[in-house]
């Protein structure tokens, strides 16, 4: 069984990518920039008996999600998960936002998982199977000041969920979407700190969520036991909106 995690360098991503290879799974990882940081997931996915596939490029650049998905197919195999992982925060109010700054953001986080998801799909179409995992937030469902881009691409993504998911359902591919709430990680440290606050003042658990947590829910969304589950939006916020 083959899987691609985008952003599998760092946070969130590189523990789906050891969790996934944990559970049998043979992990393409991709990355933009830290190099370093993607040959230790590549030897820890490697440390679990697995193949480990580094596929670099911009998840954002069309030329590049092609290639992603190409190494993949020629060095691993037909791609049976896809985790539409890598994200970008560019924050600022909205009257101060550039084009530039919302287009990017979209870009990255939503245009990306179209992409790479309109790639894969032949190949699950083919065999009849595929799991497609797209990370949203929970500023896609409630909206955070601050994060009019990054809120719209999250919530685009559960759009694209929904909707790809009644797509594709009857051939048996099943799409989710996975919500986090204020997790551990690089993109959660360079928050403005009045933002963190907040969030975490309505956090029920009462404590910030670590990567692994998100990863055993993609990886359970990837396994036969989620074989019943799609179209959904599950959070893992330590129960933000309760
Ligand atoms: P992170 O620690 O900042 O890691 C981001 C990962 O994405 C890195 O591996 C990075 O690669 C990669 N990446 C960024 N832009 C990319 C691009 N254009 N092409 C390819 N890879 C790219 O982030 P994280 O907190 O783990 O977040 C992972 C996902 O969860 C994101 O979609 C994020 O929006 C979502 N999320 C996070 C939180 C949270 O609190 N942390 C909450 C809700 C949702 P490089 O290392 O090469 O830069």
């Amino acid at each position: 069984m083959i899987a691609v995690v985008t952003g599998a360098s760092r946070g969130i991503g590189a523990m789906t990518a050891v969790c996934l290879a944990r559970h049998g799974y043979d992990v393409a990882i991709n990355y933009r920039l830290s190099e370093e940081a993607a040959k230790k997931i590549e030897r820890a996915v490697k440390h679990e008996g697995r193949q480990a596939l580094l596929v670099p490029g911009d998840v954002g650049n069309e030329e590049d999600a092609k290639r992603i998905v190409s190494m993949t197919e020629q060095n691993l195999g037909p791609i049976d998960v896809l985790v539409n992982n890598a994200g970008v925060t560019e924050d600022g109010l909205m009257l101060r936002m550039s084009d530039e700054q919302f287009v990017q953001v979209l870009n990255t986080n939503l245009v990306s998982a179209f992409r790479l998801s309109r790639l894969v799909l032949p190949g699950m179409l083919k065999k009849r199977r595929g799991r497609i995992i797209n990370m949203a937030s929970v500023a896609g469902i409630y909206g955070n000041a601050g994060q009019v881009n990054y809120s719209s691409a999250k919530a685009g993504l559960i759009g694209l969920t929904k909707s790809l998911a009644k797509e594709v359902g009857s051939r048996n591919i099943t799409v989710n979407a996975v919500a986090p709430g204020l997790i551990q990680t690089d993109m959660s440290a360079k928050l403005d700190e009045s933002l963190i606050k907040s969030i975490a003042s309505r956090i029920s658990l009462g404590r910030l969520g670590k990567p692994e947590e998100v990863a055993g829910l993609i990886c359970f969304l990837a396994s036969d036991e989620a074989s019943y589950i799609t179209g959904q939006v599950i959070e893992v916020s330590g129960g933000i909106s309760m």
